[in-house]
């Protein structure tokens, strides 16, 4: 059966923090709700944290994993049981940053395929403080760095708007080259998509992850970080600059 992901719904569902769900598995130390805010391990986004609210009162939710079904980490002891009610939360604070860390990822991975010979995007990781990327291939320098940074703020600079809609593969392959979206990798299988897009179509990305509504809201990003990982992969850390816009969680129960 799965869970539902409520935070997939749409890009606005980003912002929800409050639901309520019902428990419909239960093991010693996790338990998996019928629908969920929590997003999961996965797509280089680390997981949200944040709070069950259940019959024998409030519970940490300290990891959150799981892709059909999603378990919410709570320790021994949670008592929870399946067909419970709970109120869930989620803080808010880690998941904006995450927002704003992954619409950042989006940009760079864009510009770096536009304006350095199509290096592609082979690995990233999302955190709250720095998140990092890996590129081939690739050598970067100073100066590549330096536009880099200028570029992607740019780009945030004109505050473009995010969006999502469900696309075919043809439709996708149709605006942007398949090795710019990576959806040569993905499974001849999978043709229907949840398509991330920047401004009209700017940048277009198949991903599962939580985002910002609007460019402003990442701020500028700072690049702190450069190593090489080998084979021509070169991998670049960032941090973001508080943005102009900001928006607070909203707070209605979903
Ligand atoms: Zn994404």
């Amino acid at each position: 059966m799965g869970s539902e992901k409520l935070f997939l719904e749409s890009i606005e569902a980003g912002y929800f923090t409050n639901f309520t769900a019902q428990v419909t598995i239960a093991e010693e130390d996790k338990v998996v709700l019928d629908r969920t805010l929590f997003y999961p391990l996965g797509g280089g986004q680390n997981w949200d944290i944040g709070t069950l609210n259940g019959p024998n009162g409030i519970l940490q939710v300290s990891e959150v994993r799981g892709r059909d079904d999603i378990f919410h980490h709570l320790g021994q002891g949670h008592q929870l049981e399946v067909g419970d009610e709970i109120t869930g939360k989620i803080d808010w604070q880690r998941r904006y940053e995450h927002m704003r860390m992954h619409t950042a990822q989006h940009l760079v991975s864009g510009v770096v395929y536009d304006n350095f010979n199509a290096a592609r995007t082979v690995g990233n990781q999302i955190h709250t403080e720095r998140s990092r990327i890996d590129f081939n291939p690739i050598k970067f320098d100073e100066e590549m760095l330096q536009q880099l940074t200028q570029l992607t703020n740019d780009l945030i600079d004109e505050n473009h708007a995010v969006s999502d809609q469900q696309m075919t593969r043809s439709e996708i392959n149709a605006i942007m080259p398949p090795e710019r979206t990576n959806m040569d990798l993905l499974p001849a299988s999978v043709n229907n998509l949840r398509i991330v897009k920047i401004g009209d179509s700017l940048d277009l990305c198949p991903c599962a992850g939580t985002h910002v509504k609007q460019l402003g809201e990442i701020g500028h990003i700072e690049i702190i970080g450069k190593k090489s990982k080998g084979k021509g992969t070169q991998r670049i850390s960032y941090t973001l600059n508080e943005g102009d816009i900001s928006f607070e969680a909203n707070n209605k129960v979903i």
